[in-house]
């Protein structure tokens, strides 16, 4: 028996240090976990169970950004606001299910720097009438990353300054301490609704002051003690 066409490979994530790559299976992301950036989406961050969205984990949808690079993404199709979100994105290198809080670091693999990019104008529409939020996040190009850090390296992060330029100018600055619910919430919550495997990515959401960009300016997004990731709108 043979497959009648070529099964699609893994996206394959550089790690900082290695040859190896980090073969990406599902891209898991919370919603909401920023308080400022929850009211600037017109909610009051009390601290309700996160929520989760998911986007594609083939290689039409997560975009590899190489380090010291910049990587272009095309504008997508059908959208007049098309938004940036900074994220911590956290790597799974061991599955497991109902994993404990206190558990969860030793299922990072490696921590890297992504950008959740969203069609705002149909997320919202999608949003009003109670419909799933698929067009307006889990479109093509819509999850770069850049290289992994092994947690062995970067140890466990809990703080750190994340940051957002388009064309230099500073657009999103918090620090990850800021999360509502910590990365170790996040899997341990995550966990009890899908039973996560290594290969697996989390974004643990963007802070307050996402907007939109243009064709023909370039998002750089830093997060300390991460290798910093530049795209280019094309
Ligand atoms: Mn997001």
């Amino acid at each position: 028996m043979s497959f009648v066409f070529p099964p699609p490979a893994a996206v394959g994530l550089a790690i900082e240090g290695s040859d190896d790559l980090f073969p990406v299976r599902r891209v898991y992301c919370v919603g909401r976990n920023y308080a400022a950036h929850a009211r600037e989406m017109g909610f009051d961050p009390d601290r309700e169970p996160p929520f989760f969205f998911c986007k594609p984990g083939d290689d039409a949808s997560v975009v590899p950004v190489p380090a010291g690079r910049t990587a272009a993404i095309p504008y997508p199709a059908l959208t007049a606001s098309y938004h940036y979100e900074a994220e911590l994105v956290v790597a799974i290198g061991e599955g497991g299910r109902d994993i404990a809080v206190e558990d969860a670091v030793r299922h990072i693999h490696g921590y890297a720097v992504g950008l959740d990019m969203t069609r705002r104008d149909l997320q919202m529409k999608m949003r009003e009438q109670g419909r799933p939020w698929e067009i307006g996040k889990a479109f093509d190009f819509s999850a770069p990353v850049g290289p992994l850090r092994l947690r062995g390296a970067s140890g466990e992060m809990k703080a750190g300054a994340i940051t957002l330029e388009v064309d230099g100018e500073l657009r999103q600055k918090s620090d990850i301490r800021q999360l509502i619910w910590s990365v170790g919430e996040v899997i341990a919550n995550l966990s009890t609704l899908f039973a996560l495997q290594p290969g697996d990515l989390v974004f643990t959401g963007t802070p307050e002051g996402v907007g939109a960009v243009q064709r023909g300016q370039t998002l750089t997004v830093r997060i300390d003690g991460l290798a910093p990731i530049a795209v280019r709108v094309e």
